[in-house]
């Protein structure tokens, strides 16, 4: 019996379950190995228990706290995938506002105080339940998606890359942003995304979180090269998490 796989969401813009629902060729080396049984998105089913259950989104309210500890309960494995999981995401922005009724005002206006509008301090997952795998990213990079369930599978715990999106970046002969007067977090950011942002011409924003241990010697001097200071570059990554620290 192939082993059952749920993917599930919490608080997200779904971005990263539609990279699997648009898997294409891949999708077929994804269902050989496993059966997909809940995925709201793509399929009506459910099932009790799971092999491995993959969460995308954060965590905003007590309700979902509640539902996340059930899915973890009834999961042998549990992944969270996608930046909102592993970290927090853009959602752990309004963590930095010290009022939650301030954001809930500006999100909802008069409406703000509705039952149904209720919300709480953002969590990443690992902050309510046990996480044995992160996938980074935002949205998550697909075919990293199909590599950690194969390793899973295969009983491994699948190993992220332990160096920076510069790495990627010279791999595909790209002239530096710095160079051309920009600033870019692929410095300290943990590769895996083939450093797609710097490619096209656009400076990475760190979704993938900080490596770790990033080369501070080499960062320092890019940084006095560019008149920058580490804080600056840390207060980078608060775009996807309010406290970046290295997941996985
Ligand atoms: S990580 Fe990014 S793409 Fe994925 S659900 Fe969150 S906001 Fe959307
Ligand atoms: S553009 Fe960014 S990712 Fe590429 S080499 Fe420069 S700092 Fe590194
Ligand atoms: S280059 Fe940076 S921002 Fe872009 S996908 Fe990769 S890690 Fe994310």
């Amino acid at each position: 019996m192939k082993p059952q796989v749920a993917f599930f969401d919490f608080a997200c813009c779904e971005g990263c379950q539609l990279q699997i629902a648009n898997l294409e060729e891949d999708i077929v080396g994804l269902v050989n190995v496993v059966d997909v049984v809940e995925f709201r998105e793509v399929l009506t089913g459910t099932a009790e228990k799971y092999d491995v259950s993959f969460i995308e989104g954060s965590i905003t309210r007590p309700e979902d706290e509640e539902r996340l500890k059930d899915i973890r309960k009834r999961s042998k494995l549990l992944v969270a995938y996608g930046s909102c999981a592993t970290s927090g995401g853009v959602n752990k922005l309004k963590n930095l506002n010290p009022s939650l009724e301030n954001v809930q005002k500006t999100v909802y206006g008069k409406d703000w105080n509705m039952p149904h509008l209720r919300t709480a301090a953002t969590k990443a997952v690992d902050e309510v339940v046990k996480v044995d795998a992160y996938i980074p990213g935002c949205p998550v990079n697909r075919k990293e998606v199909v590599e950690v369930v194969k390793s899973l599978v295969l009983g491994h715990v699948p190993a992220l890359p332990e160096y920076p999106v510069c790495v990627e970046c010279k791999f595909r002969e790209n002239v530096c942003l710095f160079q051309k007067g920009q600033v870019c977090l692929g410095l300290v950011t943990r590769a895996g995304c083939n450093a797609i942002c710097p490619s096209n011409n656009s400076p990475c924003e760190g979704c993938r979180g900080v490596m770790p241990n990033p080369n501070k010697n080499a960062m320092h001097e890019v940084l006095k090269e560019n008149n920058l200071t580490v804080k600056q570059i840390f207060d980078m990554f608060t775009m996807f998490s309010a406290d970046p620290e290295v997941k996985g």
